[in-house]
């Protein structure tokens, strides 16, 4: 039997069984063994008896003293067997299943596992699983018996024996990793592993089987990453960049502050690969604050020194806008030929550019979904930035980087992970981390609140902007309704402006709003013609008022931390203590550890972290969309450090020459696949 033979192979699968197995994701022989149990019943721990507390799951261990079998009406019985163990008593229970009678004798030693009950002063195991052992062979005997995530009424032991079959008969199940990396990583064989994960002996086995699997999923996820990766480094051709000069040195004197040591390490790895001769693919990720535009305006710099264009794509237009007036102010007076593109630019103005663009005139382009559109069309572009790249798709991100030959691309994200997932998740991006923010920062004071201090926080927020500072305050993420946010802002709006604080300046600003109007309203903000800001979260991403020092979160509940994180990004931007106050009522465990997180955490990267562990790798985003495999044993966030151990390994095995053809053909399939041995 092979593992590419269909399931209908392993004895006991008819076409019935086979159309459920289908259901479940299983058609091949090898689907059925790599359907890992989700847990196991611990055979291994007997509980004392007098030891047993009613709705647990318990293993117990005694002998039999008593059957009983009764009928209390015509067509019912219920079978009774006590066993106790010396100290206490517990009576199995059997229900309707007169032939069970027959399996048990006084005398006889039984061991058994069920959720125990309390029922009228006894416990009881109704229906438990049982296994009959002797006091000697107890000594040797020890289970772990494996539990599937069943569901189309397949039976758990017809699974366990549908997959033991497939083991036993399985002939190609053979080693697939290197011989290097089995020893040095102290590696169960495959096939032991796959028959040791159905059926540990002990934990210690179940515990290397997983191990051994997880790594065989993440070795070769990231052999074909790194496969990629060679290939392009050994086929493109890059457009070379002279050592920076003259533009990149006034660019650097003209900022108003020096670059921190993360800013200025980011800046030189994209100058090597800008200088280099492959294309650069760099993410780099920094938190909240901590100064990438500056490292993008280095990066178009130079590459216009070089006498190519640079574009710029920002998710939002409020974020698109600032970035042009901040490029505005980097580049004053340097010749440095700056454009603004958005859905909302005129079409006389679009022409300009357009012009501009095609002719050369235009170096830096900065814009929204604007830029990727068809009839933009550049004269030589040779970088490509997208910020905020978690809010693109990857196709949007293809489609802008198709406007050039081969131009250096470069994406920013300010949700960190850390290093080896982002090297695993964006797959063959190279990585900078810009850890570690401006001097001068404070961290930002972080309060969960819920209705009873409503009032005190509005008195706060009063004092606070009596005192000439500025607060935001984001409505609630209704999820999928754009219209319902905006109710939910307009009312707060409203109840803030007329009720609340009518002494004071408030400015709303939300998605549906005119270009204009949004860009005057944040313009108003940023010059403190505005006290306060309702907003949706279109001010989730970027916006920069140094003067405010409120973040007011309305349904904080509503929001990933990560969301949160950035949200609270937006103040301490200033030299005055900033405040973010998270505001909900929402009582749910797991909202409570997100704002505790939140309170206690200011480090971007450490927080992600934990977002993606209370989230599980479920939810990873971009995982999939990267045209990553399944993975089925491991778990990419819980197993961090093997995806390190993996990463390691798989770079040694290509750089030793290997290409692992046929398995990563199979694992990684379609596109991905083409990408690495087509063309
Ligand atoms: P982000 O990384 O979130 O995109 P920004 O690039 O918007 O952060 O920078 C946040 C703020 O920090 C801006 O006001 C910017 O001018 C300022 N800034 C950036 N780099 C430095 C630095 N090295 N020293 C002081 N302030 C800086
Ligand atoms: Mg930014």
């Amino acid at each position: 039997m092979k593992l590419s033979d269909s399931v209908q192979y392993v004895k006991g699968v008819g076409p019935k069984m086979k159309e459920k197995l289908g259901r479940l994701g299983i058609h091949t022989v090898e689907d059925l063994i790599s359907f890992y149990p989700r847990r196991y019943q611990d055979w291994t721990k007997i509980t004392k008896m007098e030891d047993l507390r009613p709705d647990e799951e318990a293993v117990i261990y005694g002998e039999v003293a008593d059957i009983r079998k009764i009928m209390p009406r015509r067509g019912m019985t219920i079978l009774n067997v006590l066993l106790t163990d010396g100290t206490s008593a517990v009576t199995l229970v059997y229900f309707n299943q007169p032939w069970k009678e027959e399996q048990f004798r006084r005398g006889m030693h039984v061991l058994a596992y069920g959720k125990i009950e309390y029922n009228y002063g006894k416990l009881q195991l109704s229906n438990p699983e049982i296994e009959f052992v002797s006091p000697e062979e107890l000594l040797t005997f020890q289970k772990l018996v494996p539990i599937y995530p069943l569901t189309e009424g397949i039976r758990i032991q017809q699974m366990r024996n549908m997959i033991s079959f497939a083991l036993d008969h399985v002939e190609d199940l053979v080693e697939n990793l290197p011989e290097e990396t089995l020893a040095s990583q102290h590696l169960m064989g495959r096939l032991d592993a796959a028959k040791a994960i159905h059926n540990p002996v002990s934990w210690e086995q179940q515990k290397e089987a997983r191990r051994r699997t997880a790594f065989e999923e993440l070795f070769f996820m990231q052999a074909g990453i790194l496969l990629l990766r060679k290939k392009r480094r050994s086929h493109v051709m890059g457009i070379k960049c002279a050592p920076s000069g003259q533009l990149v040195r006034s660019v650097l004197h003209q900022f108003p502050f020096t670059l921190t040591e993360g800013q200025k390490q980011a800046f030189t790895d994209i100058e090597n690969d800008m200088e280099g001769l492959v294309p650069m693919q760099r993410l780099i990720q920094g938190d909240v604050g901590s100064g990438k535009t500056a490292v993008a305006a280095l990066a178009l710099a130079k590459v216009v020194e070089n006498g190519y264009q640079g574009a710029l794509m920002a998710p939002t237009e409020v974020l698109a806008g600032q970035h042009y007036r901040t490029f505005q102010e980097f580049y004053k007076g340097l010749p440095i030929h700056v454009a603004y593109l958005s859905g909302q630019t005129k079409t006389k103005e679009r022409n300009e550019i357009l012009k501009g663009l095609k002719e050369g005139d235009i170096d830096v382009l900065i814009g929204t979904h604007a830029l990727i559109e068809e009839d933009v069309v550049f004269a030589h572009l040779g970088l490509v930035i997208t910020d905020e790249q978690h809010r693109f798709g990857v196709k949007q991100r293809k489609a802008l980087e198709t406007k050039g030959g081969y131009p250096h691309i470069l994406v920013m994200t300010a949700t960190p992970i850390p290093r080896t997932m982002a090297l695993s998740i964006y797959g063959d991006l190279d990585v900078s981390s810009i850890r570690g923010m401006p001097p001068g920062r404070h961290p930002v004071k972080t309060y969960a609140i819920g209705s009873p201090l409503l009032q005190r926080v509005f008195n706060f927020m009063g004092r606070e902007m009596t005192a000439g500072h500025q607060v935001y305050v984001v409505c609630p993420l209704v999820e999928q309704s754009e219209k319902q946010d905006l109710a939910s802002a307009v009312s707060v709006y409203e109840e803030l402006k007329t009720r609340i604080f009518p002494m004071f300046h408030v400015g709303l600003v939300h998605g549906r709003m005119k270009n204009d109007d949004k860009e005057q309203v944040m313009r108003d903000f940023h010059d403190g013609k505005l006290n306060l800001l309702v907003a949706t979260s279109v001010i989730e991403v970027g916006v920069n008022v140094p003067n405010a020092t409120i973040m007011f979160v309305y349904g904080a509940d509503r929001f990933g931390l990560s969301q949160l994180h950035q949200l609270r990004g937006r103040v301490g931007r200033g030299s005055a203590q900033s405040y973010c106050i998270l505001y909900s009522d929402n009582r749910n465990e797991v909202t409570q550890l997100r704002m505790k997180l939140m309170c206690e955490i200011q480090d971007g990267f450490l927080l992600s972290e934990k977002d993606l562990l209370l989230r599980g790798s479920g939810e990873f985003f971009g995982y999939h969309q990267h045209g990553m495999p399944d993975l089925k044993a491991a778990d990419i966030v819980k197993d961090l450090p093997l995806l390190e151990d993996a990463r390691r390994e798989a770079g040694k095995a290509v750089d030793r020459g290997m290409d692992f053809k046929e398995e990563l053909s199979h694992r990684f399939g379609g596109a991905f696949f083409k990408k690495l041995y087509k063309e």
